[in-house]
């Protein structure tokens, strides 16, 4: 995000055009180094995409999960078990830059307070939009609800499929990671976890 420049700064780069941007830079002489050619047709505009989209994919960096979950905590009577299930995760993972993505579990037990619905995925967004690992992305989820909503527990899991092991050949095409993570009572009562295992096992038959 280029700030514009201010008037009364000097202009000591006035050959350079104002939209240069370092990645789009870095990316033509990846191009370079991959023997293309990037004045061709087809990849005249590649860093000029690839940057912009990777400032898109990583635009978790930039987000405040105080922000996002700001006036969503709502107390309640409520002390039933909370499940969104199957949402969408989109990442990158970080020791090769290349897409993971899957599904998402989370749940929590209450304690006074829930925190509006929407606002879960959300929070799976912030920190799926950074270079992550699918264990950290796991835990950063549930460490987060339960600093936030300060609930009896919370229980997420991730169902991933990663491009780095699939396009690389290094996994079976249809092999899926799973990572888990339990805090509060979902660590400490079985019958806890239980239930959020069968609650997410269920959307099979449903
Ligand atoms: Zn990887």
């Amino acid at each position: 995000m280029a700030k514009p420049r201010s008037p009364i700064a000097p202009a000591t780069h006035a050959a350079v055009p104002a939209a240069i941007d370092a990645i789009e830079v870095a990316y033509d002489r990846i191009l370079r180094q991959l023997g293309e050619d990037p004045r061709r047709d087809g990849l005249r505009k590649t860093p000029e995409r690839v940057a912009k989209s990777l400032r898109y994919l990583t635009k978790g960096y930039h987000q405040d999960v105080n922000k996002v979950l700001n006036g969503a905590l709502f107390s309640v009577a409520y002390d039933e078990m909370v499940i969104v299930r199957d949402i969408e995760v989109f990442s990158l993972c970080e020791h090769h830059l290349l897409p993971f993505f899957g599904r998402c579990h989370v749940a929590y037990l209450p304690r006074r307070k829930v925190i509006g619905l929407s606002k879960i995925p959300r929070l799976v967004d912030v920190f799926a939009h950074r270079l992550q690992v699918q264990e950290r992305l796991t835990t950063q989820i549930a460490q987060t609800i339960m600093e936030k909503v300060r609930p009896q527990g919370v229980g997420v899991i991730i169902e991933a499929r990663h491009l780095c092991m699939i396009m690389r050949g290094v996994e079976k095409q249809n092999s899926v990671a799973v990572t888990s993570a339990m805090l509060g009572v979902f660590r400490d009562s079985a019958q806890t976890r239980q239930e959020f295992l069968n609650l997410v096992r269920s959307r099979q038959t449903a």
